[in-house]
């Protein structure tokens, strides 16, 4: 899917809360990366993601926002992030909390949706 990256904040592992407003965010934010630069990109997500963000946008306008961390911050200490295994399927995930994949949740919210089948 393509989308525009809109810089937003400089945030540091370890540190819960922006570092926009330091001498470090300052210094940062000199160049290229501050407050409201956009960037264009691709994120690959699972089409069923895809399509749910499609539909969002289609029906109510709208669209999630998501936090940037790189990889390479995961696993680093004091990273809020850390890589989990989906509970149901081993799949690698990445999350802060709940460790089901957005497969295996769309899958269950889709079950408790379907009308529970008559015995005959
Ligand atoms: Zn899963």
């Amino acid at each position: 899917m393509n989308v525009d990256l809109v810089m937003d904040d400089w945030r540091k592992v370890g540190e819960p809360k922006s570092i926009y407003n330091t001498p470090l965010g300052v210094e940062l934010s000199a160049g290229d990366l501050h407050s409201g630069t956009t960037f264009r990109a691709v994120v690959v997500f699972e089409q069923n993601v895809a399509w749910e963000i499609e539909r969002a946008f289609k029906e109510h306008g709208a669209y999630p926002v998501f936090r940037f961390v790189p990889s390479m911050a995961i696993g680093v200490k004091g990273c809020d992030i850390e890589r989990s295994y989906c509970l149901i399927c081993r799949r690698e995930i990445m999350t802060e909390s709940g460790h089901i994949c957005p497969s295996c949740t769309n899958a269950i919210n889709e079950r408790r949706q379907t009308p529970p089948e008559r015995n005959a």
